[in-house]
């Protein structure tokens, strides 16, 4: 890149856009289809669990079994 100004501009407008899309995952509720427990997720397993969907593959913080827990769109636990 020849311009150091596009770098100025790009790196705070990238970071803030991290910290949205972090703060983003952490209110996400999900809840258990076993159990029916809510939980959310930390962003670090949001990362690296597979999506499928409106769900996710996350392991219950209750009965510890992985499975496709559907999102909750109302953000209650
Ligand atoms: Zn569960």
């Amino acid at each position: 890149m020849d311009n150091p100004l596009l770098l100025i501009i790009i790196i705070p407008v990238s970071l803030i856009l991290g910290l949205v899309f972090v703060g983003d995952i952490s209110k996400t509720v999900y809840t258990c289809p076993k159990c029916g427990k809510r939980f959310r997720a930390k962003w670090y397993k949001y990362l690296l669990s597979g999506h499928y969907g409106k769900g996710k593959v996350l392991k219950c913080p209750k009965c510890k079994t992985r499975q496709l827990c559907v999102v909750s769109y109302d953000q209650k636990l």
